[in-house]
């Protein structure tokens, strides 16, 4: 391929040094570099990269800005329609999104919009500016839960005039952003930086308040003239199979919420944590390398991806997956755990599992993994941390007479976001399942457009 077919790499930490530490992996574009790649773009008509984009941000404009070294006017497009610029920046998976329909990567890669987006977001944080405060319209919305979900409908809202409050469950807003995602992958005082420009335009955050305990929705309801749930899918799955309930076995979730949100990893804090030698993680989605890696950090010797389909099923981003390949995780593809082995202490110490081998397409469109008989074998490792999955909490719809929600715990709503209560809208995780930052942004923005439509229109209260 020569130059130009190619995306300019993003500078990265040596794999060696990065493995044992939680500072960031990459460490982004200079000036120079996001020009030359923005000089990449063909500036297509017909712009199918918009497209592909979940909020539609209008790319070739602001890639077109960078080439004219206007990074605030770059910035200004990308806010017109993105909240967490500098979050999705760096973990949306664009190449199943705005950069798989550019026209470059017919022919070689595609523009790396993502790079370019999280260059101009940086660029724009350091400025350090805070908005203003828009004028009171007098309304007051209550908006559940403080992830992507919720932070774009607040931040929308306020902007309009509304006095909005967030109740969130855990002492820190952010959501996943703050308790799943790594330091490395995402730097915590980026997320902190735009809930401050939230606090500017007036939202008020109200910490360690469960909804469905502390408050309920028909309480709040009493005060506010709608409310948007955006409690997230944080409930892990489990498998179900013999040894679970083993010393050493976690969910990803807590795993990652003791490291992350409560610090595990820095000697100043308190927190427990496991820190297994021989780690394996089940599942292949991002969650399962973000765990596998923070394993690795916290100093375990072999950390194995336990996945029952191939390399190409994963669901993880692709960029994650050779990052944790680049540090030293240990790939067991099409392998299924079948138990998990303790010890007479009941501590872990290995994990069955099953060879696998590719079927027929299943109800996903993904070929199903079929056991492959008589093929198991014993990997040893005394943690295993169970990534299959996570469902949203049932607290907030056992407490909320009236929420309808689907078999699997995910809230009814319509186009936009309504829920089958009045007044109460939804979006999120909450609704779709465990999902991504930039379609939990989407639900959000176009729950703030309903509400806001509602009120004007007279039927707040
Ligand atoms: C480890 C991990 C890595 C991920 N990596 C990526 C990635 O690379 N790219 C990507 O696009 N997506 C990624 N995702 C998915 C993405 O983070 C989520 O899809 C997104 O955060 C969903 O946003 P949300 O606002 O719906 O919910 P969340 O971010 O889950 O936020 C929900 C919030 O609601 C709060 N809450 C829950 N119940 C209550 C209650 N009863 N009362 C008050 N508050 C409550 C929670 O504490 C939480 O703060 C990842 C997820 C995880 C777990």
């Amino acid at each position: 391929m020569t130059d130009v077919m190619k995306k300019h790499s993003m500078p990265t930490r040596d794999p060696a040094e990065r493995a044992r530490d939680f500072l960031p992996v990459e460490t982004g574009y200079d000036e120079e570099t996001a020009v030359a790649e923005a000089k990449r773009c063909l500036n297509c008509r017909h712009k199918p990269c918009v497209g592909g984009c979940p909020v539609q941000i209008d790319i070739p404009a602001f890639v077109k800005k960078i080439v004219e070294r206007d990074f605030e006017g770059a910035y200004e497009i990308i806010a017109r329609t993105s909240s967490l610029p500098a979050v999705c920046g760096r973990v949306c998976p664009q190449e199943t999104q705005c950069e798989a329909k550019c026209v470059r990567g017919i022919k070689g890669e595609p523009v790396a919009i993502g790079r370019l987006e999280r260059y101009v977001a940086d660029r724009h944080l350091a400025l350090n500016e805070k908005p203003t405060k828009s004028d009171s319209n007098g309304h007051k919305v209550a908006v559940i839960g403080s992830g992507p979900a919720s932070l774009t409908c607040a931040g929308a809202l306020a902007k309009k005039g509304y006095e909005v409050t967030v109740f969130e469950a855990l002492h820190t807003p952010g959501g996943v952003m703050v308790y799943g995602i790594p330091e490395f992958r995402l730097p915590k005082a980026i997320v902190r930086q735009e809930i401050d420009n939230l606090s500017s335009l007036g939202v008020e955050i109200k910490t360690n308040t469960v909804i469905g305990k502390t408050l309920t929705v028909d309480e709040i309801l009493a005060d506010f003239e709608a409310v948007f749930i955006g409690s997230g899918a944080g409930l892990p799955k489990f498998m179900n199979i013999p040894g679970e309930n083993l010393n050493g076995v976690f969910s990803a979730n807590e795993f990652l919420t003791r490291i992350n949100l409560m610090k595990a990893y820095l000697d100043e804090y308190d927190t427990p944590v496991r820190r297994g030698k021989k780690v394996a993680v089940v599942g292949g989605g991002n969650v399962a390398m973000d765990a596998a890696r923070c394993a690795l950090r916290l100093g375990a010797e072999e950390v194995y991806i336990v996945y029952r389909r191939s390399e190409e099923e994963l669901p993880a981003r692709k960029e994650e997956v050779e990052h944790a390949k680049e540090e030293g995780i240990i790939f067991r593809l099409l392998t299924n755990p079948v138990e998990i082995l303790g010890d007479e202490n009941y501590f872990v110490k290995g994990i069955r599992c099953n060879k696998m081998t590719l079927g027929e397409p299943d109800a996903s469109g993904r070929r199903r993994p079929v056991t492959i008989p008589d093929s198991d074998f014993v990997i040893d490792v005394d943690t295993v941390i169970m990534s299959i999955g996570t469902s949203p909490n049932p607290l907030i719809k056992n407490s909320t007479p009236g929420l309808e929600v689907q078999k699997w715990g995910g809230i009814i709503v319509d186009e936009a976001g309504l829920t089958s209560k009045d007044g109460v809208y939804a979006g999120g995780d909450a609704v779709s399942g465990a999902a991504t930052v930039i379609l939990a942004m989407g639900a959000g923005k176009r729950a703030a457009e309903a509400i806001d439509e509602r009120i004007r229109n007279g039927n707040g209260k």
